[in-house]
């Protein structure tokens, strides 16, 4: 999949529905003077960012929005009814830009954001706007305006759930591949990827999330060596951190700390990042040395080590589950709201 989503899109909102000419026929009443409706509103064209949705790919089999016209005006006063409001539907992070994408008109960040990107027409005025004591039967109607027709390009940022961070080798590329269908490259050489890839993991359940193999975080990201920096500002966006550590180099507490180092120089709100810790390449590892790495990385880290091989599959799951689980917490956390204790109060009531 890639990382940036684009699609265009063609958007027309509703004409104006024109105004009426008719006049007022009654028996006994004669010359009942003009009595044509005006024309409804046509339909607003929206955009609302939605639960659910990660892609745009739908825009490149539906390209085209439409809202309907307005209700042409009717005899006896009646006015048109309003042409309905077309609503595109995207997942939350698409910012809308003109047909050419330089000129950036909305950026989509929370769920039920929803703007109007183009306003229906005017309903035309029927002939009743028309009378007036020097012309009491006017035929002059006006025609309802047209919506207005553009061409706008969206464009998706995906937000991962899940960032797979370690040092160039550490295997997450492999592990990305594994828990998903993305397909990264897989070399045992530094940066074989140069853009962060992004998979949809799917777990038992109907779970799924967005996991992000973010690539080249090496010494001194921080200030920009490797392609680290701009892969920081990815990570920023994560909810939870997976660090993977290959377990086949000597000293993996430096390799920790390496890696740790850069995150928290970078900045504080990675820091506090629930971050899961994984010692890869376990396959390759003989009890003891996993045992023994297992144990550096404790120490150093203070925090529980999963035992992993990303080839094997082995531990695999252990892992996502417990990513799952981080992340439940993070929303927990932020809907969770104080209970409201009533004070008790023991003075008597009085009406001052
Ligand atoms: P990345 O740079 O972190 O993306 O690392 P890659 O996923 O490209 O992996 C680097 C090398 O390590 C590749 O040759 C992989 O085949 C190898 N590798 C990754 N995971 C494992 C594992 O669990 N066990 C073993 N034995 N090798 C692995
Ligand atoms: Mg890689």
């Amino acid at each position: 999949m890639k990382f940036l989503d684009e699609a265009k899109v063609f958007i027309h909102s509703g004409w104006g529905g024109a105004g009426c000419c008719s006049f007022r026929r009654e028996k006994y009443i004669e010359l009942g003077g003009p009595d044509g409706g005006d024309g409804g509103k046509g339909g607003d064209v929206y955009i609302e960012a939605v639960e659910g949705l990660n892609t745009l790919i739908d825009f490149r089999f539906r390209p085209i929005i439409k809202a309907k016209r307005g209700g042409h005006g009717m005899g006896k006063s009646r006015t048109g009814a309003s042409g309905a409001d077309a609503t595109i539907k995207v997942p939350v992070g698409t910012q809308v830009f003109d047909e050419d994408g330089s000129v950036k008109l909305a950026d989509l960040t929370e769920v039920g954001e929803k703007l109007i990107l183009a306003e229906g027409g005017r309903g035309g005025l029927g002939n009743e706007h028309f009378k007036s004591s020097t012309n009491r039967a006017p035929r002059r109607t006006v025609p309802g305006e047209p919506g207005v027709e553009m061409t706008l390009r969206l464009r998706l940022k995906l937000i991962a759930d899940v960032g797979l961070l370690g040092l160039p080798n550490a295997g997450k590329s492999t592990f990305l591949s594994r828990v998903s269908r993305a397909k990264p490259k897989i070399a045992d050489y530094p940066f074989t990827t140069l853009n962060p890839q992004l998979g949809i993991v799917l777990m038992s359940g109907q779970r799924s999330f967005v996991a992000a193999d973010i690539p080249g975080l090496i010494e001194g990201a921080s200030e920009g060596v490797g392609l680290g920096y701009q892969f920081l500002r990815h990570i920023e966006r994560c909810r939870v951190l997976i660090h993977l550590i290959d377990g086949t180099d000597e000293d993996v507490a430096t390799n920790y700390k390496t890696i740790r180092g850069e995150l928290d120089k970078y900045s504080d709100a990675l820091e506090d990042k629930p971050e899961i810790i994984a010692l890869n390449k376990c396959d390759a590892l003989d009890k003891k040395a996993i045992t023994k790495k297992i144990k550096a990385l404790k120490k150093v880290s203070g925090a529980e080590v999963y035992e992993l091989s990303a080839v094997t599959g082995e531990g695999l799951n252990e892992v996502l589950e417990r990513a799952w689980k981080e992340f439940q917490g993070n929303i927990q956390d932020e809907v969770e709201v104080e209970p409201e204790t009533p004070t008790p109060t023991d003075t008597k009531w009085s009406p001052l």
